[in-house]
């Protein structure tokens, strides 16, 4: 490596952001709030609260994302192109056809001329594709397997052959050639990251750069990889002396893994209240990106008594966010309604409509909406198919306004969204990718006494 091992002077200062009066200046700010039974994560743009994690620790059965484990094949499941394996959670994962790693020589020499095999997905060559599942895995097998899916109700959690180590700035794929380079990154930067890389490179192992990868140095790259590396290894070792089903590896705690993902110079700091998982993200960040290892903040530090979640009004703004009703600034409001098929939203005029200009009075209202909405679809993590009633509007452009401005606010949403045009009764459809459970659904219970239908039939007239 011919790079200096420091950051030079240039490099550091851009990488630290713009700071004012010796603080960091930045849209974002981290709070998270270790509780007696659960760590809560909020993330502000400027002071408001734009996005909201809770983790448990009862979840840790289900909050396994990420995880690796060395299963056991329970059996195969010829028609349903999947196999069911035990990793020792309360429910057997699947293994989908296309999930499964393929080795040429575990295969059976039948495989060839299986004519009769309709093809499946996945990255796998010639004949491996059209390997049945029950070629390729046998009951009582153990394989080394990553979760790619939590499980969620009845359903068990997904699996994948194919391991993926996620670091701050490359994503390390054992014993793969996958190799590439995020599309979204300029090409002159895609090609001073491959230089580096083309050494950095652990020969038998894949790399896949993250856009994250911007700017960093030969330094910074290797270290990431290095990290990775050692970290793959110890799985390895695990793996070899292991009994099936054994976890082998587990993802950081949720603090982390929201840090390793998003905490950026864009952050102006991140506040932790609980001093051990205020070490474990400082010295994370301190051997990822040193420069910004200053941001992390123990809360304990400040002789405020009120909590860090009170300090930055974050209490009030999650009472909000589980309210069905949301106000708007010139007194409507929004209603959110979820049911089991999809979220409905209506939108509301403040009692006091003028009748002098019910047109522009209607369109300022939607408007506003239409910024509340998105945001309050990104806090509550609400996905699936959303329908928007938005308040009939007679002028076309008023209209068009009104969806281009709600685009717009979503644009700012990291999940994917997809919005329609309005409909012949004034409805706005849209769909949206969840991340997580929701903020609703990880915050409350389903009310035993009407089973979430919001009302008690009176019996004694039946
Ligand atoms: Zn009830």
């Amino acid at each position: 490596m011919d790079e200096p091992a420091e950051v030079d002077a240039e490099t550091l200062e851009r990488r630290r952001g713009r700071e004012r009066k010796g603080r960091p200046v930045g849209r974002y700010l981290m709070v998270v709030h270790a509780g007696q039974t659960a760590t809560q994560i909020a993330v502000l743009e400027g002071r408001a609260l734009i996005e909201h994690y809770v983790s448990r620790q009862v979840d840790d059965a289900t909050q396994i994302d990420g995880n690796i484990y060395l299963g056991r094949v329970q059996n195969v499941l010829p028609g349903m192109e999947a196999a069911f394996v035990d990793i020792g959670t309360p429910k057997n994962a699947v293994l989908y056809r296309g999930d499964v790693r393929y080795d040429r020589d575990d295969l059976d020499a039948s495989a060839d001329g299986n004519g009769g095999a309709k093809p499946t997905r996945g990255r796998l060559p010639g004949a491996a594709r059209d390997a049945r599942i029950e070629q390729l895995l046998k009951p009582r097998q153990t394989i080394l397997c990553q979760v790619t899916k939590n499980p969620i109700g009845a359903k068990g959690a997904r699996l994948a052959q194919e391991v993926s180590l996620p670091g701050r700035f490359v994503v390390l794929i054992p014993n793969s050639d996958t190799y590439g380079i995020s599309k979204r990154l300029p090409d002159e930067e895609r090609k001073r990251l491959r230089r580096i890389l083309d050494e950095v490179r652990p020969a038998g192992h894949g790399l896949i750069v993250r856009t994250a990868a911007e700017g960093a140095t030969a330094d910074e790259l290797q270290r990431d990889v290095a990290r990775l590396l050692s970290q793959w290894r110890r799985i390895e070792e695990r793996a070899a002396t292991a009994k099936a089903p054994a976890l082998l590896y587990r993802e950081p705690s949720m603090a982390v893994r929201v840090i390793r993902e998003e905490f950026n110079k864009d952050y102006r700091g991140v506040i932790i209240d609980d001093r051990e998982l205020y070490e474990e993200v400082r010295d994370y960040v301190a051997s990822i990106s040193p420069e910004l290892a200053d941001r992390v903040e123990y809360a304990g530090d400040s002789d405020d008594p009120l909590s860090v979640f009170e300090r930055h009004h974050i209490h009030e703004q999650i009472h909000k966010a589980l309210d069905r009703k949301v106000w708007l600034p010139s007194g409507g409001s929004i209603i959110i309604e979820r049911t089991e098929a999809l979220t409905v939203i209506d939108v509301n005029t403040g009692r006091n409509v003028g009748t002098s200009n019910l047109e522009e009075t209607v369109f300022r209202n939607n408007l506003e909406a239409a910024e509340e909405v998105a945001r309050q679809l990104r806090l509550r993590d609400i996905g699936g198919i959303i329908v928007i009633d938005f308040i009939d509007m007679e002028i076309v452009s008023n209209r068009a306004q009104v969806v281009k401005t709600f685009r717009d606010a979503l644009a700012r949403d990291k999940t994917r969204t997809q919005v329609f045009e309005i409909s012949d009764l004034g409805l706005v459809e849209m769909t949206r990718k969840r991340v997580s459970e929701g903020l609703v659904e990880s915050m409350s219970e389903t009310c035993p006494s009407c089973a979430g239908r919001g009302f008690l039939i009176d019996d004694t007239l039946l």
